[in-house]
């Protein structure tokens, strides 16, 4: 009863998700920390399908998606939106911070929710529905080339709404490039059925699929990366840099060879954004140097991320090669964007 098998439709594990501390515990033991986390009201909602409930006996992917005390420290330069999303929200469901590209706020539901999220601040709350304001900014905006679909997760969205959604933006003479973020394919991989791939090769998406640890390459995830890629579905991966969770060298190989051995390139290794609360998942920024430098010449080339800081405030994402970019003072570290700007990323506590 506890394997994801008995949910084996998409449909069916999004209506018996684990939300509350109860259906938890019919997967794990809790600890008193996991238990009295049920009792405090945590800013984040909390929501694991199934399939990933029955990975939960690592320990590195329980941290990822089961509420501590820890979510309620707040620090004081951690920040609600620490992207500077909503200065750039030019719609009800877009962000336009880039000059070329935008992000559409497709839906606020993910199936599952990771503790560490950068969008806390509205994942899991209501959203409205309409969209048409926000085409009709894409179609006037000619200077737009690159659309990401992002929430929340896009590929919980079903397949009319999804196919609605991708054509209309297909019809624009300047869109060049339409991707997707998603964390269907290791949350919910049940969800890659034929039809979906088809509307997404259809409308050449490209997919950006965020993956943590190598223990999320579970068999179902591996068989739904292997079909997208069998649709012609071009797939990199997006991995956010987690204390105790993924931060040693060995963890990243895997995940990164892994990834590679079911045709997803790893593209992007972030650094944790300083989300409030999220002091006991981030690292230093020496610390993300540090690994990324141990990859570099020790691995295939094709392997290794890009390791980008998204700069606090909007500032964009900055890859990061050595600490000859960075100027430490105080807790944090000052570096600079594609703008020549200067920006700041506060670097957790040391203990
Ligand atoms: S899948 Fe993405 S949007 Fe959803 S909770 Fe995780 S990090 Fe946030």
């Amino acid at each position: 009863m506890h394997k994801s098998e008995c949910y084996s439709d998409w449909e069916g594990q999004i209506s018996h998700r684990i939300s509350t501390r109860d259906q938890l515990e019919k997967y794990i033991k809790l600890t008193p920390d996991e238990s009295a986390a049920f009792d405090a009201e945590v800013p984040l909602s909390f929501a694991i399908t199934p399939h990933y409930a029955s990975l939960l006996k690592n320990d590195a992917l329980r941290r990822a998606v089961i509420p501590t005390h820890h979510e309620n420290v707040f620090r004081a330069d951690e920040l609600d939106d620490p992207l500077g999303e909503e200065d750039h929200r030019v719609t009800p469901h877009l962000i336009h911070t880039y000059p070329d590209k935008v992000l559409f706020l497709t839906t606020s539901f993910c199936s599952t929710y990771c503790r560490y999220c950068t969008r806390s601040r509205m994942v899991g709350k209501p959203s409205t529905s309409s969209f048409e304001e926000t085409f009709l900014y894409i179609e006037k905006h000619t200077e737009i080339r690159d659309v990401l679909l992002s929430g929340g997760d896009p590929l919980t969205l079903t397949d009319a709404v999804l196919n609605k959604i991708l054509s209309r933006l297909r019809q624009i003479p300047h869109i060049r490039l339409i991707r997707i973020g998603s964390k269907v394919p290791v949350v919910l991989p049940m969800r890659i059925t034929d039809n979906l791939c088809s509307i997404l090769r259809k409308h050449r998406v490209w997919l950006s699929l965020h993956f943590i640890h190598p223990a999320e390459l579970s068999p179902q995830t591996q068989t739904a990366c292997q079909k997208l890629s069998d649709h012609g579905i071009s797939m990199v991966s997006q991995t956010v840099l987690l204390k105790g969770i993924n931060d040693n060298t060995q963890t990243l190989v895997d995940l990164f060879y892994g990834l590679l051995e079911i045709n997803v390139k790893p593209y992007y290794l972030l650094q944790c954004d300083p989300v409030r609360g999220s002091a006991h998942f981030r690292t230093t920024v020496e610390k993300g140097i540090q690994l990324i430098r141990s990859l570099h010449g020790h691995i295939s080339g094709l392997a290794i991320p890009q390791y980008v800081i998204d700069a606090p405030g909007g500032g964009g994402k900055v890859p990061i090669l050595g600490n000859e970019q960075i100027r430490r003072e105080g807790d944090g570290v000052f570096f600079i964007n594609y703008k020549g700007k200067e920006y700041y990323y506060p670097d957790p506590p040391s203990k």
